[in-house]
């Protein structure tokens, strides 16, 4: 359940990590693996992981009544990303126009119901994936770099704005690294 090997790959390198993969209830399915996880912190040098306790890929729905909630870091140094349907979603509310952006950006496509509040939104393969590394996973392993470098482990570092901006600021460099290693192959 809990390790840091994998097949027949070295890890030496870089701090184990438990990368914990739950069930999830049918029709729901979690868009990365775990060695995505594992590519991700490579791309992202280990010392994105440091303090890091874990990375947990939960059987809770990432859609609630509250709205979508990918992700969680926690003080602990825990990571949570959240199950996700696996047919297109249909949500019983409009979306943030920030949201809106940022899905489009991944290639999702949005119809929204503006008489009944709803919003249907498709990913096309892959697509989806790629948001939860660079949007969910990458900013959650934001929001520890920034914990990490200013604090005290338990307490917030900076007022919820600057972290949610600075973690932000991770998932673009994570973008950014990708970029320039595709362009370096
Ligand atoms: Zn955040």
């Amino acid at each position: 359940m809990l390790s840091g090997k994998t097949g027949g790959r070295t890890v030496d390198e870089w701090p184990r990590l438990p990368i914990l993969v739950c069930r999830t209830q049918p029709g729901m399915s979690h868009p990365l693996t775990r060695r995505d996880v594992e590519a991700m912190i490579v791309l992202l040098r280990p010392v994105s992981i440091y303090g890091v306790k874990s990375v947990q890929l939960r059987p809770e729905p990432a859609i609630r009544a509250e709205g979508i909630v990918f992700g969680e870091y926690a003080l602990s140094g825990d990571i949570s990303l959240y199950a996700l349907p696996t047919a297109d979603w249909t949500l019983p509310y409009l979306l943030a126009p920030g949201d809106v952006a940022a899905f489009r950006r991944y290639g999702a496509k949005l119809e929204v119901d503006l008489d009944r509040d709803v919003t249907h939104v498709h990913w096309p393969p892959g697509r989806l994936k790629s948001y939860c590394l660079y949007e969910v996973l990458a900013h959650e392993l934001g929001h520890h770099a920034v914990q990490r470098r200013r604090g005290v482990a338990g307490r917030a570092v900076c007022r919820r704005k600057d972290h949610e901006a600075l973690a932000e600021l991770y998932s673009r460099r994570a973008l950014q690294a990708t970029k320039e290693r595709t362009i370096c192959e």
